[in-house]
């Protein structure tokens, strides 16, 4: 059976998700507004709302932002401070809440701005992972979280509501990692840049059970045409590993490049892909204890020091077989462009090549992000 009708129900999720979430908000089911992989899903769902992810990847509301926020700023940030001041997103319209992280400097301050548009709260990150009191004071962070939502919407939450979350999550975990994990096989049975689309889909997939099931479905269907037709992608094609900041709609353009010049991306280590599904949480004993062991692993440049990334980015280069790592990291993003030398380092020592590319939301760069990754896929 043909796969892409299911592919192109994934491309369309965004756009599908805004109209689920209203009839959600009308059926009174309260939206909570999410910017980040530290923010614990499986908590802010067993409070009965639904979590909206509003990361902002268009260039479209830069120039909203630009009219409060400096222009030399990250344009993830300004991109989703814009969506919201502008009110142009609906997820961040229909959130009754927003939940923020102390991460990088900039959605630091930006969640003070946000937090006079609606009721917002700040999770406070330990900065070390590896610190002897860091795992107790995320843990906290947890605990507070919950009595924030709990009290923000008036429900109650109790600890048999979020493991019934963890175990759907980890079950979603499971589902995308096994669709991932297609990446393994050489030649790939996709191109990277559908197996990017499908997993940013399931970020606004808010019936879970609905979402595991057309994973499954999907990785099926794949993997049944690769054994009857073969690849799509050529068996010379290079593989690579993309990492750097989180990709959006304006950036995944270079994901198209580097496939239009003999290369296939088989493994993605950003926030909300790979790294985020690699381990469950554990199901036994405390859950506020199981959720910070689990969150502790993100392996996010906001960190420091962050080896835990060094350590996935290691292993994905001998799990994938990849030839090249290319880093894209966002403008103004202190956090990804000053670890990019750490990385560099961790790759070129297992002998693999290594590309940093930086962008912003315009198309200014294609011409030389272009030149640059041709003259990478050409070396490999
Ligand atoms: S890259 Fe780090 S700060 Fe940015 S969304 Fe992901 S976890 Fe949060
Ligand atoms: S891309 Fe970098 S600067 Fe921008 S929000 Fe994420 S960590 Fe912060």
């Amino acid at each position: 059976m043909d796969f892409t009708p299911l592919l192109e129900e994934f491309a369309e999720a965004k756009q599908n998700g805004f109209i689920t979430t209203k009839e959600l908000k009308d059926e009174g089911k309260k939206v909570i507004g999410v910017y980040c992989g530290f923010a614990p899903w499986e908590i802010i769902t067993a409070s009965g709302a639904v979590a909206a992810w509003l990361c902002g990847t268009s260039p479209a509301t830069i120039p909203d932002a630009e009219e409060h926020l400096p222009a030399n700023l990250c344009p993830l940030i300004k991109s989703s401070y814009g969506f919201a001041v502008s009110d142009k997103c609906p997820y961040f319209h229909f959130s009754d809440m927003l939940i923020g992280e102390t991460t990088c400097d900039g959605k630091k301050k930006v969640y003070e701005l946000m937090g006079e548009m609606k009721p917002m709260h700040i999770m406070h990150l330990p900065q070390d992972f590896s610190a002897p009191d860091s795992f107790n004071y995320y843990r906290s962070q947890m605990v507070r979280l919950r009595d924030a939502i709990s009290e923000e919407l008036d429900v109650e939450i109790t600890e048999e509501d979020i493991k019934k979350q963890i175990k759907i999550r980890n079950k979603e975990r499971v589902a995308v990692r096994n669709f991932y994990e297609i990446g393994k096989l050489s030649p790939p049975p996709i191109w990277g840049f559908d197996m990017r689309r499908v997993i940013q889909a399931t970020l606004y997939l808010s019936d879970k059970e609905e979402e595991i099931r057309r994973v499954e479905e999907l990785t099926r269907l794949i993997l049944e045409d690769y054994e009857k037709n073969g690849s799509p992608v050529p068996a010379d094609a290079k593989r690579i590993l993309v990492t750097g900041s989180p990709l959006g709609e304006a950036t995944e353009y270079i994901v198209k490049i580097i496939e239009e010049n003999g290369g296939v991306v088989v493994c993605f280590d950003m926030c909300s892909s790979l790294k985020d599904k690699d381990e469950l949480v554990d199901l036994e004993g405390d859950p506020f204890d199981a959720l910070t062991k689990r969150y502790f692993k993100h392996g996010c440049a906001c960190m420091s020091p962050n080896d835990h990334r060094m350590e996935m980015i290691s292993d994905y280069i001998d799990e994938y077989k990849i030839d090249g790592v290319v880093d894209i990291v966002l403008q103004a993003c202190h956090t990804y462009n000053m670890e990019s030398s750490r990385v560099k380092s961790t790759v070129q020592g297992k002998e693999t090549p290594f590309l940093h590319l930086e962008t912003d939301y315009s198309e200014d760069a294609v011409g030389q992000i272009t030149t640059r990754v041709q003259a990478f896929l050409e070396m490999l």
